[in-house]
């Protein structure tokens, strides 16, 4: 089949201990899903959570450098699980939602803070603050085949060295089969989507020079250099 424009390659990320990849469909992110942030955010700790899509484009397969992007004097850094889909459903109920899992990540919900606001403000989407080039960076995921199904283990991110966030996954207010049970009920659920399961407290911003190491225990780590705009 011929295309009237060049075809572009489908977005991938790596898996850990293979050479084959991982192509990406979608990217659902959850708001709000650990209470400490959802307080920082001006939330009273009970808020329904709710999901927000970054486009497969703003994927940053294994970290790397990030360039700080236009637009924004407030570019901050979330640090978050990232659940692969492996097999498609809908009505997905929680207790078989597990068995839609292909693996897990580390991923980096980066965020143009100022322009996210901008929208609250107006009852505005959020997608200038949340979908942007190289908004979406995931290390290479772990296969659930051998790691299981992470519920527990901490969370972290330093930046230069600084720890910046620390929890535990079992913090989250929506559990990721509950996160894939809501969804699943909207959308159809396909493999390839991903969906970024919430940070805890300690967003912030960073600047061009930073290094941001995150990570889950079991699970793996992502390293990020902020580097100046395009
Ligand atoms: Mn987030």
């Amino acid at each position: 089949m011929a295309h009237v424009i060049s075809l572009w390659d489908i977005p991938s990320l790596p898996v850990k201990d293979s050479t084959a990849l991982y192509p990406v469909r979608r990217i659902f992110c959850v708001g709000r899903n650990y209470v400490e942030h959802q307080k920082e955010m001006g939330g009273d700790g009970r808020e329904t959570p709710f999901f927000f899509l970054k486009s497969a484009h703003s994927l940053v397969p294994g970290g790397g450098t990030l360039h700080y992007p236009p637009k924004t004097a407030n570019f901050h850094y979330e640090t978050e699980m990232v659940v692969a889909i492996g097999k498609g459903g809908r009505r997905i109920h929680a207790t078989k939602a597990n068995e839609h899992v292909f693996g897990y990540g580390v991923g980096l919900d980066m965020t143009r803070r100022d322009l996210q606001q901008l929208g609250k403000d107006h009852g505005r989407p959020w997608d200038f603050g949340k979908d942007f080039d190289e908004a979406a960076p995931c290390s290479a995921l772990v296969p659930a085949a051998k790691l299981g199904h992470p519920a527990r283990g901490a969370i972290w991110l330093k930046v230069n060295g600084k720890e910046r966030q620390k929890a535990d996954l079992s913090d989250m207010i929506w559990s990721v089969p509950e996160q894939i049970a809501y969804l699943s009920a909207h959308y159809t659920l396909e493999p390839g989507d991903l969906i970024y399961s919430g940070t805890p407290a300690g967003v912030g911003p960073v600047k061009p020079g930073d290094d941001l190491h995150a990570g889950i225990d079991g699970v793996g780590e992502l390293k990020v250099k902020i580097v100046p705009a395009l």
